[in-house]
């Protein structure tokens, strides 16, 4: 086997003991396992402060995987794979004591100094890990080094621009992957392949055919537990930065010369840098923020948001963002307005993106009151497909259409679940495949875009417009689509089942 031999590897989780290490990474690790992308030649070392034993770590791993796949095949040998070194993040010896760990699991699975650092941890530790890996010797090693880091990535331009100084310290750009998990989402990945494998869309695919694009991703959820954090993030930061702005990337981008990471990172790059800036006053002609209100979330009623655990009462965090933005170049230019929505307690949890086509130069059924925009619509979540909405001749004598819906369902096709966002994410990693991970020059240039907006937002003395949990956003998401002649389009109408 060769040193680049991806399934050769040290992974390091920094944060073992926490919330997404149980329920995503290491049933996504056992996912791998036993698709046996994962062989013999790889081993876990987890950290976080807790005093646990190697023992005591690996039945916390067939826990997780008991309560998050519900299986127990083959645990006892994947467990094996897994060692556990309490760590304290700001102390030298903790490392020297990881590396002489990883050194001797090196020799033991014959890892060839492959190491792959996964901080899933509290971002403010982000830049002292990497600093204490290259000053304590860990990236020392004869194989590759790659540094995985959660989101956020900063909390705006600035704190983002020091973070990556910092980072760039121990770790090239090269060997820096930073997670959206979007973007290991089956349907997120699809983007790519409807628009540029199928000879039909790419044509209409601009600013002649196409009227406008709207991006939605509701949660039912309120805060929970995550509170304290999303009171210094708010929707802007948490959403908008990150996951809407790269499918927007995806959706407007042009088609890459080929799929290499470079060649599609550039192109995801030209498209932020053709974004028109939303500055000063015209915020608030093309963003609308809100904050849930009490009410009723699947007959249950809910408290609204500034009567949850941990949330100042006079609290001003958005919950909700709707926005439109606008790409000036060649492609878009002229008015294709690209509409986004995000927010929590919304009436259902989806993420689709409706892509709606102009209206025919000449209707010859005008006078027919069924006649619908034809909808490209992507359904990214919960549900997964593509559902293209067509006009058709409704049977009988007359010339009355009917608008019907062509379905594929990614789900029904494969007749199994396809893999979670971060199995493919790690996958990904483990090959050295970057392609879906952000380069710094997207999170520079969104941050930049949505600092704008959160600039004016703080400047603000007016209330936060309000929306009643179980609703779709507040009134003002609804004007700021009518004023140009849109509505948003009723996601539960456009779920795969209600498809006829
Ligand atoms: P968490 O609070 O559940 O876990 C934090 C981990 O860090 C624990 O293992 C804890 O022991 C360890 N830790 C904290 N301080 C430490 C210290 N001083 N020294 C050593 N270890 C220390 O957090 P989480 O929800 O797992 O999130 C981790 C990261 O992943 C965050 O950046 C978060 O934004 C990101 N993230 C989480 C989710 C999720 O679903 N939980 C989703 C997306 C992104």
């Amino acid at each position: 086997m060769n040193s680049n031999d991806s399934s050769t590897s040290l992974i390091m989780i920094f944060g073992a003991t926490g919330d997404l290490a149980k329920r995503k990474l290491y049933p996504s690790l056992y996912h791998l396992y036993k698709k046996g992308k994962l062989a013999d030649h790889f081993a876990v070392i987890g950290t976080a402060r807790r005093p646990w034993s190697h023992e005591e770590f690996r039945e916390n791993i067939k826990d997780s995987i008991h309560s998050f796949v519900g299986a127990d095949e083959q645990i006892d040998d994947f467990s094996s794979h897994f060692y556990y070194q309490p760590h304290d993040v700001t102390d030298s010896d903790s490392y020297i004591q990881l590396k002489t760990l990883a050194e001797e699991l090196d020799t033991k699975y014959s890892l060839q100094g492959n190491r792959i650092f996964y901080l899933a941890m509290a971002p403010e530790f982000f830049g002292t890990i990497a600093d204490h890996l290259k000053a304590d010797g860990l990236t020392d090693t004869t194989g590759f080094k790659r540094l995985v880091i959660e989101k956020p990535f900063g909390h705006d331009l600035e704190s983002a621009e020091q973070l990556n100084a910092q980072i760039r310290q121990s770790f090239p750009e090269e060997e820096i992957y930073r997670i959206d998990h979007y973007l290991g989402k089956a349907m997120v990945q699809n983007i790519e392949v409807i628009r540029f494998a199928n000879a039909f869309f790419e044509p209409l695919w601009n600013n002649r055919y196409i009227s406008n694009i709207q991006i939605t991703s509701s949660e039912k959820l309120g805060v929970e537990e995550r509170a304290r954090y999303y009171e210094t993030s708010g929707a802007l930061r948490d959403m908008v930065q990150n996951h809407m702005l790269q499918m927007l990337a995806l959706l407007a981008m042009e088609p890459p010369i080929r799929l290499t990471t470079d060649e599609i990172r550039s192109e995801k790059v030209k498209v932020f840098r053709a974004l028109r800036p939303i500055e000063g006053n015209e915020v608030n002609e093309y963003f609308v923020r809100g904050q849930y209100g009490p009410g009723t979330i699947d007959k249950n009623e809910v408290v609204g948001y500034r009567d949850e655990m941990n949330v100042d009462p006079d609290s001003q965090t958005e919950t909700f963002v709707a926005g439109k933005l606008m790409i000036d170049n060649f492609r878009w230019a002229g008015g294709v307005p690209f509409y986004i929505r995000t927010g929590k307690r919304m009436t259902t949890k989806s993420t689709k993106i409706v892509i709606q086509f102009k209206d025919i130069p000449m209707n010859l059924y005008n006078n027919n009151e069924q006649l619908q925009p034809n909808l490209l619509v992507i359904h990214i979540q919960p549900d997964e497909g593509i559902t293209l909405h067509l006009n058709a001749k409704k049977s009988g004598q007359n010339m009355q259409t009917n608008p019907v819906k062509l379905n594929f369902s990614n789900e029904g096709s494969n007749g199994i679940n396809t893999p979670e966002a971060y199995e493919k994410l790690l996958y990904d990693c483990l090959h050295g495949d970057a392609t879906n991970f952000t380069h710094w020059d997207e999170v520079a240039l969104s941050w930049k875009f949505v600092d704008k907006i959160s600039e004016v937002w703080e400047q603000t003395n007016s209330e936060i417009p309000k929306y009643a949990s179980g609703t779709m956003g507040p009134e003002e998401a609804e004007k700021l689509i009518e004023n140009d002649g849109f509505f948003w389009w009723n996601l539960n109408d456009l779920d795969v089942e209600n498809c006829d």
